[in-house]
C-alpha cells in the first residue's frame, strides 16, 4: 500500500489570506481530498514582531469562509501538535542539537556588521553574489560551545557541501539543478535563538512527515537550501510542487495596485465562496482548454498536479466578477435570500430583526434583482428604488420620462386609475395597463418606460409590475405624480 499523502499549508499569520495564500491552500486542499491524504495547516509565527494573533484569527476565519476545512492543525490537534511554530521552539532546539552533534551544522560568532564588511569586500573584488566566507566553520564544537555559553552571541549555519549539485525534481517545474557552489552556509537560528524559516519550515515538514510540498514558485529558490537540511536531518524528501506565480492583468507580480488582494475583501464586496472556490482554482490549473465552472466536488475530482502549468497565471478580476454573477444567478432562491438579506440589514435598509412581513416583502424584492446583480454587496445601491418615499432620476431616466409629454392624457389616466385600485396586485395593474394600450393603440414601452423613470429613477428595472406591487399603491402614486409633474404634467 503506498504512504498516505500528507500536504500542508502553511501561512505566515501577517495580515488576511490574501490571493496567492489562498490559491495555494486550495491546491494542497485539492490534492489532499483527491488522494484521500490528509491537509495540515500550520501556523509560520516566530517573527514574533510581524505575526499576530489578530492574524491568525484572520487567516483561520478566512480558510472557513473559502470551507477549506484542514484535517490537522490550530483548533483541531493531530498527532503532531503543537501546529503553531511559535510554540515549538524545544522541538526546533533539539534539531539543533542533532545537527550540531552530527557536524551538519556549526556556531558562527561574525557579527552582523563583520558579515557586511566582508560582504562589500568581496563585492569590491567582483563578486557579484558574496557568500558566507566559513570564517566559523571548523571552530571545535567544544569550543565554540564555551564561546557560546560565555554568553557570545552567535548564529547557527548549516555546513553545505561545496562541490557538485542539488537536483530538484519538482512534480511541475521538472527538473531542476542548483549548483551547490551558488549556496552558501545559510543560517539556522538566529542570534536571538530563533529558527529561520528554511530551519523551522524542513524540521517541521519532515516530523509532520509531509509527502507532497505545494507552494508558490517563489520558494524554488529556497528549495536546494531545504534538499540539504533534509538530507542532513536524515530524513526522507518529499515531493515538490511549485504553482505558479499570480500577476495581475498587466503582468506585474499581483499587488494591491490592482484592487483588492485579501480573500476578506472579496467577501466583504459580495462574492461568493464557492465562485472565489472556483475561479481560484483556475489560477495555474486547467482541467481542459474549455471548461470554466467547476463545482467543489468536481474540482476534488478532477485536480490533479499533472495539469497545473509552469507559467503565471494571470488574474482577471472581470472574469471573478463575472464568474461571481454566475453562481449568483445559480443559487436556489431560499440560499440566495439567505445571503442577500443581510447585506439590505448592514446597509441600514431593513431592521433587524426582520419581522415576518418585512421579511416576505423583502425575500420578494431581493429575488426581483437576482439576475441583475454580480456581488451581493451591490444589492443596496441596486434595490435603493424601493426604499424611501421620493426618488432622484438618473439622465437615462430623466430622458425616458420626458416621453410622456407626448401622451399628458394617456399618464394623468394611468395615475387616476392607479390611484383607486382596489388591489395593487401584479395581476390588476398588469390588466389594467394592457387595457389602456389597447384603447390607445400604443406600444407597451410607451407607457411603461416613463412610468418605470419615475417610479424607479431609472431606464431598467426589475418587471414592472413587481415592482409597483412590492412599493406600493402610495409610494407608487406619490413618485408618478411628482415625476408627471417634473414634465409638465399636472395630475
Ligand atoms: N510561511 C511560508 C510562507 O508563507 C511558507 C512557505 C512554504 O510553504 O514552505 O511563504
Amino acid at each position: 500500500m503506498s504512504e498516505q499523502v500528507r500536504v500542508r499549508f502553511a501561512p505566515s499569520p501577517t495580515g488576511h489570506l490574501h490571493i496567492g495564500g489562498a490559491r495555494t491552500a486550495l491546491f494542497n486542499y485539492l490534492y489532499a481530498r483527491r488522494q484521500a491524504g490528509v491537509l495540515v495547516l500550520r501556523l509560520e509565527d516566530t517573527d514574533a514582531e510581524r505575526s499576530t494573533e489578530d492574524s491568525v484569527r484572520m487567516i483561520l476565519d478566512d480558510m472557513k469562509w473559502l470551507g477549506l476545512d484542514w484535517d490537522e492543525g490550530p483548533e483541531v490537534g493531530g498527532p503532531y501538535a503543537p501546529y503553531r511554530q511559535s510554540e515549538r521552539l524545544d522541538f526546533y532546539r533539539s534539531q539543533q542539537e542533532q545537527l550540531l552533534e552530527t557536524g551538519h551544522a556549526y556556531y558562527c560568532f561574525c557579527s552582523p556588521e563583520l558579515l557586511e564588511t566582508k560582504r562589500k569586500q568581496a563585492q569590491e573584488r567582483g563578486d557579484a553574489q558574496p557568500k558566507y566566507d566559513g570564517t566559523c566553520r571548523n571552530i571545535p564544537l567544544a569550543e565554540a560551545r564555551a564561546r557560546a555559553a560565555d554568553g557570545e552571541p552567535h548564529t547557527l549555519r548549516l555546513k553545505i557541501t561545496e562541490s557538485g549539485s542539488t537536483v530538484i525534481h519538482d512534480r511541475i517545474r521538472g527538473t531542476v539543478v542548483f549548483e551547490n557552489k551558488i549556496m552558501d552556509d545559510f543560517i539556522l537560528v538566529r542570534t536571538n535563538g530563533l529558527p529561520t524559516y528554511n530551519f523551522a519550515a524542513v524540521a517541521d515538514d519532515a516530523a509532520m512527515k509531509i509527502t507532497h510540498i505545494i507552494r508558490g514558485d517563489d520558494h524554488l529558490s529556497n528549495t536546494p537550501r531545504q534538499v540539504c537540511l533534509y538530507q542532513a536531518l536524515g530524513k526522507p524528501l518529499p515531493v515538490f510542487a511549485h504553482i505558479p506565480m499570480i500577476m495581475g492583468p498587466d503582468r506585474s507580480r499581483l499587488s494591491k495596485r490592482h484592487g483588492a488582494t485579501s480573500v476578506n475583501a472579496y467577501a466583504g464586496e459580495g462574492y461568493l465562496p464557492e465562485a472565489m472556490i472556483n475561479y481560484l482554482a483556475l489560477l495555474g490549473w486547467a482541467f481542459d482548454d474549455k471548461t470554466t465552472l467547476f463545482t467543489r466536488q468536481s474540482l476534488i475530482d478532477k485536480f490533479s498536479l499533472k495539469k497545473v502549468s509552469k507559467n503565471a497565471a494571470i488574474f482577471d478580476p472581470a472574469k471573478l466578477l463575472w464568474m461571481n454573477g454566475v453562481y449568483i444567478r445559480d443559487l436556489c432562491p431560499e440560499e440566495y435570500v439567505k445571503r442577500a438579506l443581510p447585506e439590505l440589514i448592514k446597509a441600514g435598509l431593513l431592521p433587524e430583526p426582520l419581522d415576518e412581513a418585512t421579511w416576505a416583502w423583502a425575500e420578494k424584492a431581493v429575488l426581483s434583482v437576482k439576475d441583475k446583480i454580480k456581488r451581493l454587496a451591490e444589492l443596496p445601491q441596486n434595490m435603493a428604488f424601493y426604499f424611501g418615499e421620493e426618488i432622484e432620476l438618473d439622465e437615462a431616466a430623466r430622458a425616458k420620462l420626458e416621453q410622456a409629454k407626448e401622451y399628458p392624457e394617456l399618464f394623468k389616466t394611468l395615475h387616476d386609475k392607479m390611484a383607486v385600485l382596489k388591489s395593487f396586485s401584479t395581476q390588476e395593474l398588469e390588466a389594467l395597463m394592457k387595457d389602456l394600450i389597447t384603447e390607445a393603440d400604443i406600444k407597451f414601452g410607451v407607457l411603461v418606460h416613463p412610468l418605470r423613470a419615475a417610479i424607479t429613477g431609472r431606464a431598467s428595472s426589475p418587471g414592472i409590475f413587481e415592482v409597483l406591487e412590492l412599493l406600493g399603491q402610495e409610494r407608487t402614486i406619490k413618485r408618478l405624480a411628482a415625476g408627471l409633474k417634473s414634465v409638465g404634467i399636472e395630475v
